[in-house]
């Protein structure tokens, strides 16, 4: 085992076998035995590297941009791009690390982060050492108690016996708001304050944390780091379907025998995700429809099985992939009970900054309770809502009542 991360072998019970903290995850490979298979090799190669080296910043920043690597968390920036951005920029810089993993559905972070640590660690120090960071800011959901223990004990073991010379690094928890979620709001509750997503220009790559120019990444982007650039940016792109490029890994909920994070190529469809990597449906349910990207990325019948699951291809239908939670639900189930129940969530989760979301989600779940819906106000209100909310989640939170009208007329007539 060269401590590559195989994604053929990868099950839900573990990578290894090789923690060395029992308590917490038995299956996580901790610091001395990540080390022993060649870990942070690769990052003190890079730190060390000289210019015009094949593992200068540069070499490396080409490496992310052809693997196709995108932001993970779910708004799937071209992670090389953002990289090459924030490089460009005046010192000191700064990188938030976003593990808030707060979009109802989606638990693929906590998955790889409770098994493999420190391969996150390794491409958070490969960033920062390309990019030139000063200190990094990981930002971590509060309800991940357990996460939260393993991190601590694991950066302890990393910075009390460093492989090089670390930036600063600091946990910070959360507190359970789902708009921290979002990259600005974050950095606001970083910073001390309520999250609140901020108004864009500037972008946070220019004016970030504390004022600075900020790399901000999702857990899962930085998670492949060592990979792609260990085996090379083909390796990445290698995997796919249906023309779509790189792994995706799904977080599968709901009607299917197999629950669980998949790791499958990009652009599989829903179907091909429920029969080889699910099991198929659970007994006694037949496949009805599904939401392909959490709360936010609407809902579709099943009758739409054949789309690619990535980013960019479910937008023709007013949806999206966003961190790739798959919600699946059968014949038992109904559509509109799931729209509005992501719209009581969005409602409780509005951070209020903005009238039409914090106004609009609670209005809205109100109509979508009337047995058969008011059509025309709803849609008035989903475009307002769209049109004047500051942040995504206003934006997106409309969604459910259009996939609902679009494609579940039956069930609202
Ligand atoms: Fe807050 Fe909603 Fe406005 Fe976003 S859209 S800033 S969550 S009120």
């Amino acid at each position: 085992d060269d401590g590559s991360f195989d994604p053929a072998t990868f099950t839900e019970q573990g990578v290894s076998q090789q923690g060395d903290n029992q308590a917490i995850s038995p299956s996580y490979v901790g610091y001395e035995a990540y080390k022993a298979n060649g870990g942070y090799a690769l990052a003190k190669q890079i730190l060390e590297s000289k210019v015009g080296n094949a593992l200068d910043s540069e070499s490396i920043i080409k490496i992310m941009e052809s693997s196709g690597l995108r932001g993970l968390g779910g708004a799937g920036f071209p992670a090389g791009r953002k990289w090459r951005i924030v490089r460009d920029q005046v010192a000191p810089k700064l990188m938030a690390v976003n593990i808030d993993e707060g979009e109802p559905g989606t638990f693929k972070d906590r998955t790889y982060l409770e098994r493999d640590p420190h391969r996150f660690l390794e491409g958070l120090l490969i960033a920062a050492s390309v990019v030139g960071i000063d200190a990094c800011y990981i930002y971590l959901r509060d309800e991940y108690h357990g996460c939260r223990e393993l991190l601590e004990l694991e950066l302890k073991k990393l910075q009390a016996n460093p492989p090089f010379k670390l930036p600063l690094i600091e946990l910070r928890r959360g507190a359970g708001a789902y708009i921290c979620g979002e990259e600005s709001a974050m950095i606001e509750s970083i910073e001390g304050k309520r999250g609140e997503p901020r108004m864009r220009p500037p972008y946070i790559a220019q004016v970030g944390l504390f004022g600075r120019p900020t790399l901000e990444h999702n857990f899962e982007t930085l998670y492949w780091v060592r990979d792609i650039v260990q085996r090379g940016p083909e390796w990445f792109s290698s995997f796919g379907r249906h023309d779509r490029k790189g792994l995706r890994s799904f977080s599968v909920s709901g009607r299917v025998k197999n629950p669980g994070v998949k790791l499958a190529p990009a652009g599989i469809t829903i179907q091909e995700l429920i029969d080889e990597y699910c099991g198929g449906m659970q007994e006694g349910h037949a496949f009805y429809g599904y939401l392909p990207g959490g709360a936010s990325g609407g809902i579709l019948p099943a009758t739409m099985n054949a789309i690619p699951l990535d980013f960019d291809t479910l937008q023709p239908y007013g949806c999206f992939i966003g961190s790739a939670a798959v919600m699946v639900f059968g014949d038992k189930d109904k559509a509109r009970d799931m729209a509005l129940n992501v719209m009581h969530f969005f409602e409780h989760e509005s951070c209020g900054q903005c009238t039409p979301c914090r106004v609009g989600t609670g209005k809205a779940a109100t109509l979508m309770q009337a047995p058969s819906w008011d059509q025309d106000t709803l849609d008035d209100l989903a475009i307002v809502m769209v049109d004047a909310s500051i942040c995504g989640l206003g934006q997106a939170a409309p969604n459910p009542i259009r996939c609902i009208a679009k494609y579940f007329p039956q069930e609202v007539a």
